[in-house]
């Protein structure tokens, strides 16, 4: 994806969140650091709000799911088993010049003429080269190469003269010339250091002038060592159409993509030898695998089921970028779902349901892993509809077979249409991932299994009697296909063909006895990109009257009620009139155990309201003198309930208040 061109949206809501406490970069007073951001008042409430919704929804309100909170930093041993240790790597490009990194997907591409030099020449070698500087001037019809050796020209005039005649410049030209190279060199240093070679290309996208390139590769050639005035002649000139291999930036080329592994590494104790290198976790899910059997043996639960969990992850991403969205430090919420693998399933149960088949999406036993993984992409759909980011906001992209990794069976990634996303070419925004529910098969366990030692593997009563049952020719074939399964996996990590096939053979025959090892489908939803989301989806400007009736631009934060970060804001008229104030007060601690109140006494009603407003508070009560019963008794203990979105407004009574905002913020 594309650095993020200035986005007029996006710097509104950025500034939008520091002014109101919602985000601020981490340690600004010391200028910052890149991909690190904390949450003032309101971001802690909302991140707060958004992780108790997750926790409850997939754990609290599920019989088969229980949670689980692990270290960051566990056992090295754990990321050589999931593969991170050897493959968590982005590919990543350097720019020569500056030294700027890039993740090389993520390299804008540019077109127009590449200019690639191959070598510098100091001006006084270029003297003894003035034939072929004038030819090669000559060829490129680049004046910039003249003024670099122009001297030399005039140190061997007559030679010279016939070579300018061929170059094909006029007078004029030669006086231009002349007078670009008193003005450009005017301190001309002839030390001689000769011929530099090293490979060196720029980018001109079309309408540019070829001179910067030059410039660059001059700032290039002398960052080597070389001094003096350059003579530059490209070997090639190359069109270039939708390439990632120049710097957005500067056109430079970029150095060849090599992997940069993201894990950030520490030392556990007070040694820092390689023995004692440990990581932060580049993500949670890995200590639920780890603890899997733990969690099995001391509680009562039964595949399928799941593990959840929430918590810091740690990448070294090469580029941060998009405001919190790619960040280095950041809370995932991960949920790790058991089954049966299918052949399990299909012994028990006769018969695995197909998804085109499903009548139902509540949870069957005839369920394998491509209903389960339908049902977890539903699931996870309806959660970010239930806290307020409609359909239309999201897509559901279906990873294409070359892109899934090569033990996921199916990858659903959930994308939120940001202000930054790339277009279509109907225009529309196209996403950014939010979640990814991946079908991961056994692989996870299957690879603590091997790497540990220890038996991941459960044991399943109703399969073992199920498959008593079964005639021969069924359990051959879900021997052979699940033995197949097995070598599959074995051969595909590295495990050599005879050992691999003696492996799947007992898995196979292990089957046969009720045991398995749990296949998963994992939703991994980050917290941050998701408060972004939120943030994004709710930020709106409209037109609302002022106190005195006069149109106004509000800037207003719709938040769903249940995610919102102050749920109410008690406001008493005025401050200075003591009964308002105590009823006021009243209604305060009347909410205020079941909800984030804001109490706010301060300033003209309106501008009170316009406070909430930005804050995203969906409801305001105000406490008038109505309240005090000073209009007359029918209004006595009533209070206004004003509504954020539309500014409306209804007389509550005081009695009436708490059963209905908890009815609107649950
Ligand atoms: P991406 O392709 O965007 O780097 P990913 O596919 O590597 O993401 P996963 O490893 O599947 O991401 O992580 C699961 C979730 O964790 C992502 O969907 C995202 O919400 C969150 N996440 C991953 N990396 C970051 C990051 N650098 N900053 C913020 N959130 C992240």
């Amino acid at each position: 994806m594309a650095e993020p061109k200035e986005n007029p949206l996006m710097e509104k809501i950025v500034s939008l969140c520091k002014r109101r406490g919602f985000i601020y970069q981490s340690s600004e007073i010391y200028g910052g650091i890149n991909g690190f951001w904390d949450y003032g008042p309101l971001g802690a409430e909302l991140k707060r709000n958004v992780k108790e919704l997750w926790w409850n929804t997939m754990t609290r309100q599920r019989d088969d799911v229980v949670g689980l909170e692990a270290t960051i930093i566990m056992s090295p041993e754990i990321w050589k088993a999931s593969g991170h240790v050897d493959t968590f790597a982005d590919m990543m490009v350097e720019c020569p010049l500056t030294n700027k990194r890039f993740r090389a997907d993520q390299v804008e591409p540019q077109s127009g003429t590449a200019l690639f030099f191959e070598s510098a020449l100091e001006v006084s070698a270029a003297l003894k080269n003035i034939k072929e500087t004038l030819a090669i001037a000559a060829e490129s019809g680049r004046q910039e190469n003249i003024v670099a050796s122009w001297p030399n020209i005039h140190a061997d005039e007559a030679k010279a003269k016939s070579l300018i005649e061929k170059s094909g410049l006029s007078n004029h030209d030669i006086e231009e010339i002349e007078d670009r190279y008193r003005r450009t060199y005017p301190e001309h240093d002839s030390r001689s250091r000769g011929n530099f070679s090293r490979s060196f290309a720029v980018l001109i996208k079309s309408g540019e002038n070829s001179g910067s390139a030059y410039k660059r590769a001059e700032e290039f050639y002398k960052k080597q060592g070389l001094l003096g005035v350059l003579f530059l002649a490209p070997a090639r000139t190359v069109e270039v159409i939708n390439s990632r291999e120049f710097n957005p930036e500067n056109g430079v080329k970029l150095t060849e993509p090599r992997p940069f592994n993201l894990m950030f590494k520490t030392y556990v104790g007070p040694v820092e030898s390689e023995d004692n290198v440990a990581y932060l976790r580049p993500e949670t899910a890995q200590a639920i695998f780890a603890q899997f059997k733990n969690v099995l043996d001391s509680s009562r639960v039964k595949v399928p089921f799941g593990i959840a969990q929430i918590g810091k992850a740690f990448r070294n991403e090469v580029t941060p970028r998009n405001f919190t969205f790619r960040s280095r430090e950041f809370e995932q919420m991960e949920l790790e779902f058991f089954i049966k693998p299918d052949e399990a399933v299909e012994a028990i149960s006769g018969s695995v349901v197909s998804v085109s088949q499903l009548s139902t999406l509540n949870p069957q036993p005839t369920w394998g892993w491509e209903a389960w993984h339908k049902y977890w992409v539903e699931e996870r759909i309806k959660f970010y509809e239930g806290i307020g980011l409609p359909r239309t906001t999201l897509v559901e992209y279906w990873q294409k077979p070359e892109e899934l990794a090569h033990y996921a069976r199916a990858t659903v990634d959930i994308l939120f249409r940001f202000p930054f996303s790339k277009r279509d070419e109907k225009g529309e925004l196209m996403g950014e991932e939010l979640e990814g529910i991946a079908a991961r098969s056994d692989f996870d366990l299957s690879q603590h299994e091997r790497f540990s030692g220890k038996p991941m593997g459960v044991f399943d009563d109703e399969l073992r009697a199920a498959w008593a049952k079964l005639d021969e020719a069924k359990k051959a074939e879900l021997s052979k296909r699940y033995f197949e399964a097995r070598l599959k996996y074995l051969t595909k990590t590295g495990v050599e063909q005879a050992k691999a096939e003696k492996e799947a053979k007992e898995d196979a025959e292990g089957l046969a006895k009720g045991q398995y090892i749990p296949h998963v489908i994992e939703p991994s939803a980050g917290v941050d990109r998701l408060i972004l989301a939120l943030i994004c989806n709710a930020y709106y400007e409209d037109q609302m009257p002022d106190e005195k009736g006069k149109m106004e631009t509000r800037v207003v934060m719709k938040f769903h009620p249940r995610v919102a970060p102050i749920k109410v804001g008690v406001l008493p008229l005025l401050k200075n009139k003591p009964p308002l104030v105590e009823k006021a007060l009243a209604v305060r601690d009347l909410l205020r155990p079941h909800m984030n109140v804001f109490y706010d006494d301060a300033g003209a009603i309106g501008r009170r309201y316009r406070r909430q407003d930005e804050a995203g508070t969906p409801f305001c009560v105000t406490i008038d003198f109505d309240t005090l019963g000073e209009k007359g008794p029918e209004l006595q203990d009533t209070v206004t309930l004003r509504y954020r979105d539309d500014g409306k407004q209804d007389r509550v009574k005081i009695s009436d208040l708490l059963p209905l905002l908890l009815e609107k913020i649950r």
